[in-house]
């Protein structure tokens, strides 16, 4: 939303949120595009009745990155998929979301070579990651509802700056990685 930057702070910022994010998690619409075995479950929440994805209004993937908003990375990336994922993501419609699909996407899974990249948030910000090999399209469900759950809660403009700066100094705070201990490792 262009206008999220310059909105005041207070109860009028907190009524815009909820109706922003009321709108924005009933109009999901995902782009049309799977990678490996996992977009086959992807594909039974659009086709099978029994998952009914119409409930949300998702069901018509879209078939241009520029109709979409969501993008579920389902299956492996490899390193020559990499620009064409990080290319869809551009052409997206903002704001966006990203939802990582099974082990593969959110690390590179079993495939564990050159080929592979090792987890998409490489190339591109992940909201939700899924995991499972493959997840079955009921996880896949529950993971959409729970991005709608995030996206409803999202915060703006000065709300969203506040955020922003915690989660920052809490990364900043983080144990580094080669200085947690292994589990089960000795010395
Ligand atoms: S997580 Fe499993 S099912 Fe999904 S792409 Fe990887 S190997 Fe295939």
């Amino acid at each position: 939303m262009g206008l999220e930057e310059k909105l005041p702070s207070g109860f009028l910022l907190t009524t815009v949120e909820k109706l922003a994010g009321y709108m924005r998690k009933n109009s999901l619409w995902p782009a049309t595009f799977g990678l490996a075995c996992c977009a086959i479950e992807m594909m039974a929440i659009g086709s099978a009745g029994k998952y009914d994805i119409s409930r949300f209004g998702m069901e018509v993937f879209r078939a241009s990155p520029r109709q979409a908003d969501l993008m579920i990375v389902a299956g492996r990336v490899s390193n020559k998929m990499a620009p064409v994922v990080r290319q869809i993501y551009d052409q997206m419609a903002a704001p966006k979301w990203v939802l990582s699909m099974g082990a593969c996407a959110s690390s590179g899974g079993m495939f564990n070579n050159y080929a592979i990249v090792k987890g998409v948030d490489h190339i591109i910000p992940v909201d939700i990651y899924l995991p499972g090999c493959p997840p079955r399209p009921e996880m896949l469900m529950d993971a959409i509802l729970k991005l709608h759950e995030q996206i409803g809660n999202e915060k703006l403009g000065v709300n969203r700056a506040k955020i922003v700066k915690e989660v920052e100094a809490s990364a900043i705070a983080a144990t580094p990685i080669h200085q947690i201990p292994v589990f089960g490792k000795q010395g």
